[in-house]
């Protein structure tokens, strides 16, 4: 067994972020300011798109879409149930009703005719979620989303780095959200990104990033700047400081080289446990560039004597660390009485929950630590194979 604990994710931190944060600090300017509008600029620039704003979380960016889209009381959204509580919790706080549906099998990302049933009348918009960096079918979604007249609100906080049929993911949806949390395949500790192709919408998101307060007011501490501005929208307090901004800036220029890291892993996990029958591996259709946030895998419960919480247990006592992604959103007390879904509603989430078992997997991690992470899994599998 390892000597060490193996987190299930860890930020990989490079010298040139540590430089450019130490600049940050040293220019005395560590609010929002030009580093956030470049990380903006940049994530957006990096999926094609010609806007790009950076907040404080994923959670903000959508928010501020569904604010921006004028989303309200009356209106629904649809989103996955299989999902992290982030999604539905904005879509309550502008006061739409959240709509939950399935996911398909292979890739757990929202199925499109699942979407399809629930749309009515009063459907708004559509928040597909890229499930562990797997991009939803996204083509499908988007006509689908088209035809019946509503916006794209895509959930991307596992895929920087993904795209589906050659097009990044941030060029599909009406607005896309991105994740700078701590765990993800960028971060700045906390932080996210909206994009959008849409100029009005940009401008919207900008505003009510900051208050409502008119888009260049950060500007009025600097000599160009005026100490006038106007608020005309109740907005919110989601922006982005440019200490954390300078992190992603960092991040941004080795991007790549720690998404090519993730799918070395993510192909050695997937080489070293072709054989072992008792683990199901993520899918990857051939449409998708997957950018391999998670590496979350199904257990054959029953192949095992055991349930996924001893399983976690006595991988935890071989010092490899794991997580769940999800719990079921209407599994969640405020869901189940707000929502009012029973056990069995959403049966192809149901039966991915109770199998999941996150693998670690962060650009840091060693070949070896993949092995000792297979290692692990083979020895558990073997203790509880029926
Ligand atoms: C991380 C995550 C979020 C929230 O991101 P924050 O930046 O922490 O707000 C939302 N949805 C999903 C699916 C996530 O994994």
């Amino acid at each position: 067994m390892r000597a060490t604990f193996l987190p299930v994710a860890r930020p990989w931190i490079g010298e040139r972020e540590k430089q450019l944060v130490l600049e940050t600090l040293d220019s005395g300017w560590i609010t929002t300011g030009p580093r956030s509008e470049e990380l903006g600029r940049r994530v957006a620039q990096r999926v094609g798109m010609p806007h790009g704003i950076a907040v404080n979380s994923a959670t903000g960016a959508l928010h501020l879409a569904l604010a921006a889209l004028g989303v309200g009381p009356g209106d629904e959204v649809i989103t996955a149930a299989y999902t992290f509580v982030a999604c539905v919790n904005v879509i309550e706080h502008v006061g739409a009703r959240p709509v939950l549906v399935d996911v398909e099998p292979d890739t757990l990302c929202m199925d499109p005719r699942a979407v399809e049933r629930a749309i009515t009348p009063r459907t708004r918009v559509l928040m597909p979620v890229d499930y562990g960096g797997h991009p939803c079918d996204l083509d499908v979604l988007l006509a689908l989303a088209r035809r019946h007249g509503i916006a794209m609100v895509e959930a991307a906080a596992h895929a920087l780095g993904a795209s589906w049929r050659g097009r990044p993911v941030g060029g599909w949806a009406d607005v896309t959200a991105f994740s700078f949390y701590a765990t993800k395949n960028l971060t700045t500790g906390e932080g996210g990104a909206a994009v959008t192709a849409d100029e009005a919408l940009a401008e919207r998101m900008g505003l009510l990033s900051l208050h409502g307060m008119n888009r260049d007011a950060w500007k009025r501490y600097t000599d160009t700047g005026s100490w006038y501005y106007e608020v005309t929208a109740p907005g919110f307090k989601y922006n982005l400081s440019d200490v954390l901004a300078a992190i992603g800036l960092g991040q941004l220029e080795h991007f790549d080289e720690m998404q090519r890291l993730r799918r070395e892993h993510a192909a050695r996990y997937d080489t070293l446990l072709a054989d072992v029958p008792e683990v199901r591996r993520p899918a990857a259709r051939p449409e998708a560039v997957h950018a391999w946030h998670l590496y979350p895998i199904a257990l054959e419960l029953e192949r095992l004597s055991c349930d996924r919480a001893s399983f976690i247990q006595e991988l935890r006592a071989e010092n490899i660390g794991t997580s769940v992604h999800f719990i079921p959103i209407h599994y969640h007390p405020h869901f189940r009485a707000t929502l009012g879904h029973a056990a069995g509603a959403f049966p192809v989430t149901e039966d991915a929950y109770r199998r999941a078992v996150t693998l670690p997997l962060f650009p840091g991690m060693s070949g070896e630590d993949v092995e000792d992470v297979v290692a692990a899994v083979k020895k558990v599998v073997a203790h509880y194979r029926k």
